[in-house]
């Protein structure tokens, strides 16, 4: 296991060490870094510590961008002299202006060391052949995997330029074990191959695949999907450019693992920001210990978790575990009826529907109630409204507007599948009839 002391440590040997970097981070922030010290300016001059860190405020995306907004083009959040940055990334944001991050060579250096415990975690090694089907621009996606699998000295391939099928020629043709991509792009480059007469499974070598951008390798359904089509095992690994490359999924396939070596991990009751139990749904707060090049302190994901009571994994970690990886985003949840709906529980059914292929998901407002409307397409021209429904009745408890789209008329995604619109502000309606 890399870096095994770090991750199979004892509750006080973990705090201990987050104590200590906390707190070393927290005093060159309140010297370098501007962002941070007009935030904590109010607050006593020793009171940025780890012992205290539920009095410190939260980070928020909006702040972030108000303040490169206001301080273009990077913002204050930066604790050095703008000619130690090497690496400029920006978020890729389905909606809104993109955030950029920057790191210098210690914080780019740090995001390959965090995906050291990723790539380790799956079980990647240096005689490995890793294909990187990423496009390579300014979202910080698989750079940071790039960087790592070099270090860990396993071969490199970029696919970035490339078409699906010239990525499949190039991994037929350089024996690639390794798949590092979105889940919605390994289903997709899986139907690619089939298009070409290959079976992903038994003509190419894929035995592990590593999952980031979206949360569908961390469910079952979509994960059992991707692994059946490649013959492989897949790994999620949640991150955020943001933040930093900050779980993954293990060996005993229980959830993804928060690397507690670098990130401080909080998981609070969205609504009273009270932390929240073990078991219980909650948002993800992090603070990342190795870049305060480009610091968050607090910062609210948007993400929700539920964590496990602390213990030892299978695998034998004992950081901290969240069943499921993530489970939705706080601002995407509709209420139909009293049910909370995350629109990621309907990847999971629908990857378990034989002939769909595509979804998307519509939230509008229907005499000021949340509803929903699903449109699905499947491969062929069989009519599955009334499956549908009943499968959404019988597994989520709700009722929604439903719309049979033809074969290859929804979008497909290489990265960032974006299958929510919430238009519930905008008065919108599905058409009659659907
Ligand atoms: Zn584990």
């Amino acid at each position: 296991m890399f870096n095994a002391a770090l991750q199979t440590w004892d509750e006080d040997t973990r705090q201990a060490h987050q104590r200590a970097r906390f707190d070393a981070m927290a005093a060159r922030l309140r010297a370098d870094n501007a962002f941070y010290r007009a935030k904590w300016a109010s607050l006593p001059p020793d009171a940025p510590r780890y012992d205290a860190l539920a009095a410190l405020p939260f980070t928020r995306k909006a702040e972030l961008l108000a303040d490169q907004a206001a301080h273009p083009p990077f913002g204050t959040n930066l604790s050095a002299d703008l000619t130690q940055y090497v690496r400029v990334h920006q978020t890729s944001g389905t909606t809104g202006t993109p955030l950029r991050v920057v790191d210098d060579q210690a914080g780019w250096d740090w995001w390959a060391e965090c995906w050291r415990y990723i790539l380790d975690a799956a079980g990647v090694t240096r005689d490995d052949v890793v294909m990187l089907a990423f496009s390579f621009g300014p979202f910080i996606g698989f750079w940071a995997a790039q960087e790592a699998v070099g270090r860990l000295g396993a071969l490199t391939l970029a696919g970035g330029g490339m078409t699906s099928a010239q990525r499949l020629t190039a991994m037929r043709e350089l024996g690639a074990t390794v798949l590092l991509c979105t889940p919605s792009y390994a289903l997709h480059l899986a139907e690619v191959a089939a298009e070409q007469g290959l079976d992903a499974a038994r003509d190419l070598g894929i035995r592990v695949t590593v999952h980031a951008g979206e949360p569908g390798a961390g469910i079952p359904a979509t994960r059992e999907r991707i692994e059946t089509l490649w013959g492989a095992t897949a790994y999620d690994h949640p991150g955020a450019s943001e933040v930093g490359a900050f779980g993954f999924s293990c060996s005993a396939r229980a959830g993804v693992h928060i690397n507690e070596a670098e990130f401080i991990a909080e998981v609070l009751d969205p609504a009273t920001e009270a932390p929240q139990r073990a078991g219980e749904p909650g948002e993800l707060v992090l603070t990342n210990l190795g870049r305060p090049c480009f610091p968050v302190v607090r910062y609210r994901t948007g993400d929700v978790v539920r964590a496990r009571e602390r213990g030892v994994c299978a695998c034998g970690r004992t950081t901290l575990l969240l069943d499921g990886g993530i489970l939705g985003r706080s601002d995407d949840m509709v209420t139909i009826r009293g049910v909370n709906v995350f629109p990621s529980a309907f990847l999971e059914l629908f990857n378990g529907i034989a002939g769909v292929a595509e979804h998307r998901l519509t939230a509008y407002r229907a005499d000021h109630l949340d509803q929903l409307h699903v449109e699905f397409e499947c491969t062929d021209a069989v009519d599955r409204r009334a499956q549908v429904a009943q499968i959404i009745r019988d597994s989520l408890g709700i009722r929604v507007s439903l719309a049979q789209c033809p074969p290859d008329s929804l979008p497909r995604f290489e990265l960032k599948a974006r299958r929510f619109f919430d238009r519930r502000a905008e008065g919108w309606q599905p058409a009659r009839g659907t």
